[in-house]
């Protein structure tokens, strides 16, 4: 029997990137990259056991310059559930970007940084009642709706979940078929709850999308007729997200009828995130 001691981390405890105590950050590893356009990429990340999030939320991520050691942190939302032992993540390619730009070069078993805490309010613990959840997105906004669809806490509490999708060319309507597999999932859609999903393409005219911006969605009252589900602050909770325009505008459109952000213990019906 060969008695001497094996010192080394059990199997687990190798794989996973663990940080020095003092650091806010752990290293992770990029596990896979899905090209959608060349503008659109989703990537995997492995994920240290104590990072925790609400699905809604966003971490930070790092990458290091490897010519000054310099790091440039970024935003982004989990598209992942909150359940999986990975972490996932959409990504628009913004030519020069800081960040953006590097990271579209990375390749599996490069390392990333991840902040050991996650952020925001995109999340839907901060409604109260409501019938209908509305998800409002532009471009990779989408990506803490993913998140939010593939919690089956939301599917018990609402009885219709409408996902909005604006892009401006069908090429860029991502992870169609992950959404529409929802229903199928046996966490999910269970049959209380429906998900209706709204593509829209601004600049192809096509028959199975919508191509009118989100804003006048609403105001010309064109979501609620297609979906026979009024918009009222009794029913409908809002969450939208993407570009900043869209979302001060859609704002706007909501206060007139009555809709407001919660704040101060005060409970609304419609929350914000801006990505610039
Ligand atoms: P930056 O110097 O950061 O941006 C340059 C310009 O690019 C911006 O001024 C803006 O005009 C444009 N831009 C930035 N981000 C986007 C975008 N997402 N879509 C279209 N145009 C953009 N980005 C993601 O791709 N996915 C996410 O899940 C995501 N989550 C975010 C969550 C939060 C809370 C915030 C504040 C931002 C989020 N962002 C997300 C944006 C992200 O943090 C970076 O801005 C983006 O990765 C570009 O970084 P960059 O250094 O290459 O360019």
């Amino acid at each position: 029997m060969d008695m001497s001691l094996d010192l080394s981390p059990p199997v687990a405890e190798k794989q996973m990137n663990v940080a020095a105590p003092q650091e806010k950050w752990t290293t992770e590893t990029l596990l896979s990259v899905h090209t959608w356009t060349d503008k659109l990429f989703s990537f995997t990340t492995t994920r240290s056991a104590s990072f925790r999030f609400v699905p809604g939320q966003f971490a930070r991520l790092g990458v290091i310059i490897s010519e000054t050691g310099e790091i440039v942190w970024r935003a982004y939302s989990m598209a992942s559930a909150n359940y999986e032992d990975h972490l996932e993540f959409f990504s628009i390619v913004v030519p020069d970007g800081a960040f953006t730009s590097r990271l579209a070069r990375f390749a599996p078993d490069d390392t990333l940084l991840v902040e050991k805490v996650s952020y925001g309010f995109l999340t839907t613990d901060r409604f109260v009642g409501g019938r209908d959840l509305w998800l409002l997105s532009s471009g990779t906004g989408l990506a803490p709706f993913l998140s939010i669809l593939h919690d089956p806490l939301v599917w018990n509490e609402y009885e219709n979940i409408i996902l909005v999708h604006s892009v401006r060319e069908a090429n860029e309507l991502a992870y169609r078929k992950q959404i529409a597999e929802i229903p199928q999932h046996p966490l999910l859609c269970d049959g209380k709850a429906r998900l209706h999903y709204i593509p829209v393409v601004t600049r192809e005219s096509l028959p199975e999308t919508l191509s009118t911006r989100i804003t006048r969605l609403i105001t010309e009252g064109t979501l609620e007729k297609k979906l026979d589900l009024p918009l009222n602050t009794e029913h409908s909770r809002l969450m939208v997200c993407g570009n900043p325009q869209m979302a001060l505008d859609v704002r706007e459109v909501l206060k007139q009828r009555g809709f407001q952000v919660g704040r101060r213990g005060i409970p609304g019906q419609m929350a914000f995130e801006n990505y610039w």
